[in-house]
């Protein structure tokens, strides 16, 4: 359907009442929706990409929809625990992140914090100790910046022809020959840092700005520890946010993660897939590490009757309306939703280190790899 007749009939539905009968039904109290969020932006982090950066006014008014709509906030483990019993609240959530970026201590936590609404994140925790941005995120951002011009002559850059910033098109082709060069290179990431530095120089933006702003940089151990401390649930989601095929390696993955986490109290039971991409075998190689539970980004609310290492979330973005994301709080939504399923490439070779479907998760895995 049309995003605005989708939008509009929505609205009908709302007038309706169709929204509260389903909300309060029966069909509902038994399911639990699992809300997933990315970046909250500090700048201007949501124009570049909306789909994975939020304004920090549009979470703010979805947590006012969830107060407004006395939605039972549930800590994680709690709600799953209380899914089984089949003894969940009415109009029950739960809230996740995934990656644990500085833009969460910074711009998402101090929000979440005024309404008091449990919250989950699932932390990749390799890259938090080295202070720099992802690359790839921040030469797409640092093109973005200078999207009304045409550099002349990018020699340093490595680059021959001129590099014309203007189209979203010609952007991206620049930021793929910048990874697949570096990645052929085998640069370090200290090189490659020095090599985002002269594409911010190039543009005349200072880098050491962005250095300092922490955009695109992870939350660091005494980052994590503080927000554990006033009760932030800290979960897998891999060390270098990547799950090879190898079930050695993969569990290695597993282990590593929760070691870094292990510091912040309890143990991590639950795990998120980078980039929503699974595998059959995966469950089976979660259970052998005690993981109990691992949550997707396919579309749907999770029911008793769900795999609980293939549980269903609800992608929030700015890209949504507020309309849209009541529709899922009440349930409707996966009734409405055409693609369920997020989409899964499988990386080519058998034991490769990483899976990745977008800008975000390739770049962090590519940045582990480099490391
Ligand atoms: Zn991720």
């Amino acid at each position: 359907m049309l995003i605005p007749v989708r939008r509009a009939a929505l609205h009908l539905l709302r007038s309706a009442g169709v929204f509260r009968l389903v909300s309060e039904s029966k069909w509902r109290e038994n399911r639990l929706l699992i809300l997933c969020y990315h970046g909250i932006s500090r700048y201007d982090e949501h124009v570049w990409r909306p789909s994975l950066y939020m304004h920090p006014e549009v979470l703010l008014q979805r947590l006012e929809i969830l107060k407004q709509g006395q939605y039972n906030v549930l800590r994680f483990g709690e709600a799953l625990q209380r899914l089984q019993t089949g003894d969940l609240p009415p109009r029950s959530l739960a809230i996740t992140f995934d990656d644990g970026g500085y833009d969460f201590y910074a711009a998402g936590f101090p929000i979440i914090k005024r309404f008091g609404f449990p919250v989950t994140v699932y932390q990749t925790t390799y890259y938090g100790d080295y202070q720099e941005p992802i690359f790839n995120l921040v030469c797409s951002y640092l093109l973005w910046k200078g999207r009304d011009r045409i550099l002349q002559n990018p020699k340093e850059l490595g680059l021959t022809e001129p590099l014309d910033l203007r189209t979203e098109t010609s952007r991206a082709q620049i930021v793929r020959k910048l990874v697949l060069d570096a990645d052929a290179s085998n640069l370090t990431g200290v090189q490659k840092n020095d090599l985002a530095a002269t594409v911010a120089k190039s543009l005349d933006i200072s880098y050491d700005e962005i250095i300092s702003s922490r955009i695109f940089q992870l939350m660091n151990s005494s980052e994590r520890a503080e927000l554990a401390a006033v009760g932030v649930d800290f979960q897998l989601h891999t060390h270098r946010h990547r799950t090879p095929l190898e079930e050695g390696l993969f569990r290695k993955e597993v282990q590593d993660n929760r070691r870094s986490l292990q510091q912040l109290g309890e143990t991590a039971i639950h795990f998120c897939y980078p980039s929503g991409i699974y595998r059959p075998e995966f469950s089976t190689w979660l259970q052998r590490e005690n993981v109990v539970s691992a949550t997707t980004c396919d579309s749907g609310l999770a029911s008793k009757r769900s795999n609980p290492f293939l549980l269903p979330r609800f992608v929030d973005s700015s890209a949504r309306s507020g309309v849209e994301f009541e529709a899922w709080l009440t349930g409707l939504g996966a009734w409405m939703t055409l693609r369920k399923a997020a989409p899964q490439i499988v990386p080519a070779a058998a034991g490769s280190a990483s899976q990745v479907n977008d800008a975000v998760h390739s770049a962090l895995a590519n940045q582990a790899r480099r490391k």
